[in-house]
């Protein structure tokens, strides 16, 4: 599945620098030498924590998400991130998904799973209440813990871990409602992409296929594709369509990222679910008949977020945009002399909102200080004149000035929503 050298085996010279991109900018190395990531192997593989820029970096990202949804009108709630067995086996995972998860464990006599996905505790929160035609569309989303018992060979930095926090979604809605729900999550997708810096590789509309894997039941799936097909159709982008990659329960809209060796994954996915409604025995009222379904869609907007800070690392080679940078703004006296007033500008970044550091003349010349925080997009030189007027020379990272901005203005250009 390499998207990399589509017109066949390359010449000597592409070759060089794919190698090269994907040397430069693999985020397995450029994860450590940011401090975004780690792992030890007394905590186990595909189980990294996160080091103060990657901590930073993702929780950047994860309020940017949770705004774009409220705006969109999602409900965000939190839910264990274990549930009992009977739960999965209701959910039909323990029939078709337990070759992924993790095995029960034995607590006060009843057997506990770590959650192979959220999908479960959403529908029980939609069945917590009685629900009416006019509660419709129900969007529900949450930032949730999910856990994979991959097999050790496959794991991998970010990108394939056994441990994810999942940006997930489930819209409630009348089936007559699914399509629209589909192609506004589509539409929610492509500009969290657009603002993230992300260029998808492909859209794959993944279908089911023959085995266990999947639940048999024809007419439920030629249902559940016909409205993603018609969905993409109408959007007019291309896609291809694979056999054998949907859900258990239904097909789904893959939205594929590729990694600077050409290696596909899936990053943002949308899925129409016939099948979960019905495990749960979700209605509502006031529909065309008593006791009508709901359709489940589910939807993720950007994926799990180890895989998408993964993606990002390698898409921004470090230099990330100001709104999701680690560091945000550095502060550069000139000398020690400047340096009581540029304490006092790192007050005024921090108090700003803005992610702020301070790195003293004793650190080294001007020239070296710029250099070591070369990935910084603000650069705020202190000297004799910015004591002075009260103000800071802003220096951006590819050598540009753009003069004496106030704080108040940074700050307000270092946010997702401007
Ligand atoms: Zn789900």
């Amino acid at each position: 599945m390499t998207a990399c050298f589509p017109g066949g085996r390359p010449g000597a010279w592409s070759f060089a620098l794919s190698q090269e991109r994907m040397i430069m900018n693999d985020h397995r190395r450029l994860g450590r030498e940011l401090g975004i990531f780690g792992t030890d192997p007394l905590i186990g593989s595909g189980l990294p924590y996160w080091l103060p820029a990657g901590a930073a970096v993702r929780k950047a990202v994860e309020d940017y998400v949770h705004e774009l949804e409220r705006r969109t009108g999602y409900q965000h709630v939190n839910s264990p991130v274990l549930g009992k067995r009977e739960l999965y086996e209701r959910s039909g995972h323990w029939a078709h998904y337990a070759a992924d998860m993790f095995p029960p464990m034995e607590v006060g006599g009843e057997e506990f799973v770590l959650r192979p996905s959220l999908c479960p505790h959403h529908a029980l929160i939609y069945r917590s209440r009685g629900r009416s035609r006019r509660d419709l569309p129900l969007r529900v989303a949450e930032l949730g813990g999910m856990y994979r018992s991959e097999p050790s060979g496959v794991l991998g930095g970010l990108s394939r871990v056994r441990a994810i926090q999942l940006n997930d979604g489930h819209v409630f809605c009348a089936p007559g409602q699914a399509a629209a729900e589909v192609s506004a999550a589509l539409d929610l997708i492509e500009a969290a992409h657009a603002r993230l810096g992300i260029g998808a590789a492909r859209y794959r509309l993944s279908l089911g296929g023959e085995g266990a894997k999947f639940v048999a039941d024809p007419a439920m799936w030629a249902r559940a594709e016909e409205v993603l097909r018609g969905v993409l159709r109408e959007r007019g982008r291309p896609f291809d369509e694979e056999r054998g990659e949907g859900a258990f329960y239904g097909p789904k809209i893959d939205i594929q990222i590729a990694d600077p060796a050409g290696r596909e994954s899936t990053l943002s996915t949308v899925q129409v679910d016939y099948f979960q409604p019905a495990r749960f025995d979700l209605r509502y009222a006031g529909g065309e008949r008593p006791g009508e379904r709901p359709v489940m869609v589910h939807r993720s907007v950007v994926g799990g977020i180890e895989r998408l800070v993964a993606h990002l690392v390698e898409v921004h080679g470090g230099a990330f945009p100001a709104w999701m940078a680690p560091v945000q703004a550095v502060v550069l006296p000139l000398s020690d002399a400047e340096l009581p007033a540029a304490a006092a500008l790192l007050r005024q970044c921090l108090e700003a909102g803005l992610r702020a550091e301070l790195a003293p003349a004793d650190r080294g010349s001007l020239g070296a200080r710029i250099r070591a925080h070369r990935l910084v997009p603000y650069q705020l030189v202190v000297g004799p004149r910015e004591v002075a007027s009260g103000r800071a020379a802003v220096r951006l990272r590819d050598g540009g000035q753009a003069g004496a901005v106030p704080i108040e203005q940074l700050a307000a250009q270092s946010r997702p929503f401007v």
